[in-house]
């Protein structure tokens, strides 16, 4: 029987797994193992920390030959997890296991095993007579909202490093994707009076004012839903949106002065983000006036307050652009269709890099319990970035071939 070989990079993959980096605690850590890998082959990395300190990004520059700086390639990667809390697990989920050919626990698959195979490939990227440089980008906080990765996009051009092409290794079976929808969560906050029940005109219902909120919502949603714009490449084909958490009251007989919802919707290129951000702005300043004008004499107590809490832009790259162009060269699969979720892509694309996903492992994994990379997957994405090493280190007239 053929004895399969364990992929060459496995132990850096474990290695990083079994630091438990969910988003909630510390990535440091990682980033210090990572930080002294770097060292240890004479690459000088910039670490950023976060406002709290307990965070940091990490931006690593394998310069060219001729010492360039500026250009080449960036992979990116987030260094946080997602909790586990309350999901069953068949193995500890910080503690790596192979089971039938897959390798299981947090973070394998989303997404710790693109940027192990690119630290376990860094001798050889260190040795290579590279004619464009390499670049690591290692965020933090991705599962949150992509917040590190709003930094570490303007970290990377005050650092002049001005990329021409990003790979986000999130799990796509190592597929080329070219485009996801924009992610964008909103919290309105409506403040109205108290009262008790038997004396509702001396208050103004918050809970009431709210409900009109979330059904100017829905109607929103349907407006897309059957008026468009569509972009067929996308499961579901247009820009969605829907409230999902509504709190507020504090008694059945009293006048609800306070209720708070989270909405979100996200949004194909076609429809605006700051667009609809600034309708539903609109839906609010006339909601406030409406409750302003239940009690005018008390219209300074009442407001309804609309925040944003995270916004992740789309992505929206070309299918010949350079990034493609260079990814299906090196092996990737040809992008089929658009994606449903979000990455730190957009934020890249952003900038005017050139931007795909393509990493190993399947999205149905990331964020289950159980979650696994195929150890194939690990395989093919070592073969990936070794065809990137080649690409780059190669004479320009075989380059261009
Ligand atoms: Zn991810």
């Amino acid at each position: 029987m053929e004895q399969t070989q364990p992929p060459a990079s496995l132990s850096w993959v474990e290695r990083l797994v079994e630091i438990d980096t969910t988003s909630r605690d510390s990535n440091l850590p990682l980033i210090e193992v990572v930080a002294a890998h770097l060292r240890d082959h004479g690459i000088d990395p910039q670490l950023f920390p976060d406002e709290s300190g307990r965070k940091a990004n990490l931006v690593a520059t394998i310069p060219a030959a001729d010492g360039a700086r500026s250009g080449g390639v960036v992979l990116s990667g987030h260094t946080d997890v997602v909790p586990v809390d309350g999901q069953q697990w068949t193995s500890d989920p910080f503690t790596p296991t192979i089971r039938d050919g897959r390798l299981y626990g947090r973070g394998t698959c989303d997404m710790k095993a693109f940027t192990a195979v690119a630290l376990h490939l860094l001798p050889r990227m260190v040795e290579a007579d590279l004619r464009a440089p390499l670049h690591l980008a290692l965020s933090y906080d991705e599962e949150v909202g992509c917040l590190g990765g709003a930094h570490i996009v303007k970290q990377i051009a005050d650092l002049g490093l001005a990329p021409e092409v990003c790979v986000v290794g999130e799990p796509t079976s190592m597929r080329v994707v070219t485009a996801h929808k924009s992610i964008n969560l909103l919290e309105v906050t409506f403040t109205g009076i108290a009262a008790h029940s038997s004396l509702t005109p001396q208050g103004v219902n918050a809970i009431e004012h709210a409900a009109r909120f979330i059904t100017e919502v829905r109607g929103m949603a349907d407006a897309w839903r059957t008026g468009g714009p569509f972009d067929p490449a996308y499961p579901v084909p247009h820009t969605t949106t829907s409230v999902n958490l509504v709190s507020g009251g504090i008694a059945g007989n009293t006048v609800a002065d306070r209720c708070v919802v989270q909405l979100e919707f996200r949004s194909i290129a076609a429809d605006d983000p700051a667009e609809v951000v600034e309708s539903l702005r609109s839906v609010a300043a006339r909601l406030e006036a409406e409750m302003k004008a239940e009690i005018p004499e008390r219209a300074d107590e009442v407001s309804v307050r609309l925040e944003v809490l995270a916004q992740v832009p789309g992505l929206d790259s070309s299918a010949d652009g350079p990034a493609t162009r260079l990814a299906l060269a090196l092996g990737a699969a040809e992008p089929e269709g658009k994606v449903t979720y979000g990455t730190e892509a957009g934020q890249f694309a952003e900038t005017g890099i050139d931007t795909i996903v393509c990493g190993p492992g399947d999205i149905a994994q990331a964020h289950a319990a159980d979650e696994y990379v195929e150890l194939d997957q690990i395989v093919a994405c070592e073969q990936f970035l070794g065809a990137l090493i080649d690409h780059l280190s190669a004479t320009t007239a075989e380059a261009g071939r």
